[in-house]
């Protein structure tokens, strides 16, 4: 099965419960578990979670969310054109966080590793950030 849709919204926190909902029933044509499914909405919300505060912030903009299916495949592309990430090594790094916001424990970019099978971030300061996220389904692990 091959098949792709796309998503863009403007940042506004109410809709990080439509992507991940959008995504999920997207991806329900391939069968995942439950478990398969909450492991993609949870790692979708933290990237346009992300998008919009910290790409984002206190402006508004447009996120983009891609997927395609690929056979069992999953890729999920979230984009923002905001702030953009200045070292994405360091960003990525459990615990890492430049929010100042007790809310936030700088775990997003783990939880997004740790649920998905593989994440890319790309990043450039004031171009915007794009993280790709993939996920076998059907794979046992
Ligand atoms: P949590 O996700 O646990 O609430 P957090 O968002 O700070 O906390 P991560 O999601 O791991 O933690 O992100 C780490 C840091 O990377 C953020 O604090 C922020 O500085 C930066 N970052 C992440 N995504 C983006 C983005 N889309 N645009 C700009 N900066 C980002
Ligand atoms: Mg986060």
């Amino acid at each position: 099965m091959e098949n792709k849709m796309k998503l863009e919204f403007l940042s506004k926190s109410v809709n990080e419960s439509f992507a991940r909902a959008a995504v999920a029933a997207f991806v329900s044509q391939l069968d995942p578990t439950l478990e398969e499914l909450a492991d993609i909405k949870t790692a979708v919300s933290e990237a346009v979670t992300n998008a919009i505060v910290h790409g984002y912030g206190h402006t508004e903009g447009i996120v983009t969310v891609s997927c395609r299916l690929e056979g069992q495949l999953v890729t999920v592309i979230i984009e923002d054109k905001g702030k953009g990430i200045e070292n994405v090594a360091l960003a990525t790094q459990p615990l890492y966080t430049q929010s100042t916001d007790r809310e936030r424990s700088g775990m997003g970019f783990t939880v997004m590793e740790t649920f998905m099978d593989s994440m890319t971030v790309e990043s450039s300061p004031e171009k915007g950030t794009v993280v790709t996220l993939t996920k076998e389904i059907g794979i046992s692990s």
